[in-house]
């Protein structure tokens, strides 16, 4: 169709809509479709509350916690214990399983919020929402959601075990194997980074059945934490995210029944791209609820402090840095809210999931680092939130993908539009 007969479909139909209706088609025709499309960063009433709820457990329960976990690199189980009871570890849990029943946005909401205060304790609640919980929800059989679902949104964390020391970006050329041995599989092997690995009571672990017929062997176990064999090795000492566990975690001999496999068989490669492509809209929303809580904390100060006779937030030269951030953070979240909206409307989201990723990432890191410059010689003392924040924020370009490998997703639709 030419531009001009498409303008002409276009106009007939709004005329035939307008002979319909009676009403003149600027209004019947365009506010109708102007009602339909809401800015994206409107969010429902519903969604509104969740996030003043969120913001005041984050600032009355969360921030006066934030410094000890930091220092002693441990999570306040009294704390982790609260998430469960105000229900932020089973977001899309159906209620049918004891869950909170909400939607996916609601996940990136409470994400973004927490992270304002804790990027830590963010990381934990959105591990457990976007890949634990969702993983099994949607590749579980009822047996095993109605095994792990309650639990999970009442009083358990789970883990998602993929990478290993020698596989990272290349994720799938992991070493991890199960070997079939009558009704059970014996998994042998070991896995490196993993979050939550400490406090979780299950694993999916990603292991090969059939190394021979590459990704397509590797599959999806459900593992227990009490399974003999399975053990749980060193704890990672980071720079940021400190309250979060980072441990490896070894498989010796764990047998387990075939009823552990978590979706169809070999196909434990296409559970992970899954839900890691769903997760890194949940790490967009920790990077740019982070990147918020560093700017709310440094705003303040600028306003208060004054050096030749003026406060530095009167500065043209400080006022075009933080000018500058604020907008780095309204795009950010326009990418992420995008993202999450797609995928709630089953769209295609991949793309733009990285690139919200990417971007947020990107801008946690500017918007932290700034943050230090412009508070001066206080910005890089523990007395203020900024130098947590600036810690916290590295880990976003490397887990559930590397900046690298976000580019590479972008750049493969980019050549798939052009071939
Ligand atoms: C705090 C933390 C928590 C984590 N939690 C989990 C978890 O719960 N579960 C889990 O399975 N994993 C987890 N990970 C692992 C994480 O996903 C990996 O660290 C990440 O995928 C990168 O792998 P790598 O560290 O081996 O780096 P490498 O893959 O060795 O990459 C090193 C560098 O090389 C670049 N690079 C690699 N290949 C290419 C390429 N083809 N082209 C261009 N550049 C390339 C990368 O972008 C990166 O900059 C976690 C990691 C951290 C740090």
């Amino acid at each position: 169709m030419n531009t001009g007969k498409a303008i002409r479909t276009l106009i007939n139909s709004a005329s035939m809509l307008q002979k319909s209706t009676g009403r003149p088609i600027t209004r019947s025709f365009c506010s109708s479709t102007h009602e339909t499309r809401p800015p994206i960063t409107e969010f429902t009433p519903e969604e509104n509350m969740l996030r003043d709820t969120v913001a005041k457990f984050s600032l009355e329960r969360v921030k006066p916690l934030v410094k000890e976990m930091d220092v002693k690199s441990e999570l306040n189980m009294g704390l982790f214990k609260e998430c469960f009871d105000n229900g932020l570890m089973g977001i899309e849990i159906p209620e049918q399983y004891n869950g909170t029943g909400l939607n996916f946005m609601s996940s990136i909401i409470i994400i973004e919020e927490l992270a304002k205060v804790d990027p830590a304790l963010s990381v934990i609640v959105d591990v457990q929402n976007t890949l634990i919980n969702n993983c099994i929800k949607r590749y579980g059989n009822e047996e095993q959601k109605a095994k792990y679902l309650p639990k999970l949104a009442t009083e358990m964390v789970g883990s998602f075990c993929l990478s290993e020391t020698s596989a990272g970006s290349d994720a799938f050329s992991l070493k991890t194997r199960a070997e079939k041995q009558g009704d059970y599989y014996v998994i042998n092997g070991s896995k490196a980074w993993i979050t939550n690995a400490k406090e979780a009571g299950v694993y999916i672990v990603m292991a090969n059945i059939d190394p021979a017929s590459k990704h397509r062997g590797i599959t999806a176990f459900l593992v227990d934490r009490n399974t003999p064999g399975l053990e749980i090795g060193k704890k990672e000492d980071k720079m940021g995210i400190r309250a979060s566990s980072t441990c490896e975690v070894i498989f010796n001999d764990v047998k387990v029944h075939k009823s552990a496999v978590l979706g169809e068989l070999g196909k434990g490669y296409k559970i992970a791209i899954e839900g890691l492509n769903e997760g890194r809209i949940g790490i967009a929303a920790q990077m740019i609820g982070l990147a918020q809580g560093a700017f709310d904390s440094t705003m303040p100060y600028l306003m208060q402090r004054t050096q030749f006779g003026k406060p530095l937030a009167e500065f043209q030269g400080m006022q075009f840095s933080y000018a500058d951030l604020a907008v780095d953070i309204e795009a950010g979240k326009l990418l992420t809210y995008n993202a999450a909206r797609l995928q709630e409307a089953g769209k295609p989201f991949v793309t733009e999931a990285s690139m919200a990723k990417l971007y947020c990432s990107r801008v946690a890191e500017r918007v932290a680092s700034t943050c230090i410059t412009m508070l001066g010689g206080v910005g890089f003392t523990k007395e203020f939130d900024a130098e947590k924040f600036f810690r916290d924020c590295k880990v976003g370009q490397i887990y559930e993908g590397t900046t690298n490998m976000q580019l590479q997703v972008i750049a493969r639709s980019i050549m798939a539009k052009y071939k």
